[in-house]
């Protein structure tokens, strides 16, 4: 890894909030910050449509988010974007439309450490949810062991490398070797065309991780793109991998129904059935074109068209990994 991206590495997601909490430690001699300007984004597509495809009993939506209510949950000051209140019966709502009982709900970007949101979530859900977390290297074990009871299993660390110039990888190796110590995975999101520069970092995790939105494939660049040959290379040779089948709206360059993204997803799921995972993302944050997540759940029988494998990648392989009970 060169220099610059190893600085860059933890600056995202779960890593701004490992940097933003260490400065604070100092914050009442600093200087307020400038007035920032926070764009706002589009909220989901409200009148999901019946899909054809029905999901099967136990099927988990393993990567969706909550936002708010901000009166409740307020959002972080240092949020990347203000999306529109998706809240927990609009989430509950989507999940009835669609047809599917369970979700692990990430905690988003915009709730920084406060991952109540998601909590309070799982706690009302009959044990149908679970979470992961963001967190820092200021917690506590105990407070990464209130998580663990809480219904959290993972943590997420995006590698961003616009943030630039901040990060701390050895941080970053010590809160991975302390979540595995609880038994949790890592949720990883990688930058378009980063899976060949990670992989060696990812394959020494003590972790298994999660790499989302299949690895931030654009389908534009074709099934022989060395960085999707990558991942593929990483699914067979670490058993520590698993892929999330998300984002296929954010891969396709053709634009809706999203089909030019299906070879990636199915060759992906082919590669390794038995640690593939499946998502909506909703509600959607910064896609380009907003999906339907009706017609996402389409897209599920176009990507894995054996219903043995169906069953693994919507029923017992997130059982396995999120720790759900086996239906
Ligand atoms: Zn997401």
């Amino acid at each position: 890894m060169r220099r610059r991206d190893f600085l860059a590495a933890v600056a995202g997601l779960g890593g701004a909030a490992i940097l933003d909490s260490a400065r604070s430690a100092g914050a009442a001699e600093e200087p307020a910050a400038p007035a920032r300007q926070i764009p706002s984004i589009a909220g989901p597509d409200q009148n999901t449509r019946t899909s054809a495809f029905k999901a099967p009993a136990g099927a988990v939506d393993t990567h969706c988010h909550i936002f708010g209510p901000a009166a409740e949950y307020p959002f972080s000051a240092t949020r990347p974007y203000t999306p529109p209140e998706a809240p927990l019966p609009m989430f509950r709502a989507l999940h009835e439309k669609i047809g599917v009982e369970r979700a692990v709900i990430v905690n988003a970007t915009l709730h920084g450490l406060d991952n109540r949101v998601v909590t309070d979530a799982i706690a009302q859900s009959n044990g149908n949810y679970r979470g992961i977390a963001n967190v820092n290297g200021l917690m506590s074990d105990a407070d990464l062991i209130a998580l663990d009871k809480a219904g959290i299993c993972g943590c997420r660390f995006a590698f961003l490398k616009r943030l630039g110039g901040v990060g701390d990888m050895a941080a970053f190796r010590r809160l991975v070797e302390r979540a595995a110590g609880i038994g949790w995975h890592v949720d990883i999101y990688l930058e378009p065309g980063s899976v060949r520069e990670f992989s060696p970092m990812l394959k020494a995790l003590p972790a298994s991780y999660v790499i989302d939105h299949m690895g931030t494939i654009d389908a534009a660049k074709g099934l022989d793109d060395p960085d999707f040959k990558a991942l593929l290379d990483l699914q067979t040779s670490d058993e520590k991998c698993w892929v999330k089948i998300t984002g296929l709206e954010r891969a396709s360059a053709a634009g809706p129904p999203f089909h030019d993204a299906i070879p990636f997803a199915k060759r992906l799921i082919d590669n390794a059935p038995d640690r593939v995972l499946w998502g909506t993302d909703w509600p959607h944050p910064n896609v380009r074109i907003m999906p339907n997540d009706g017609d996402l759940v389409d897209l599920v029988p176009l990507c894995a068209p054996d219903p043995g494998v169906q069953r693994k990648l919507l029923v017992t392989n997130p059982e396995r990994l999120f720790r759900f009970a086996s239906s």
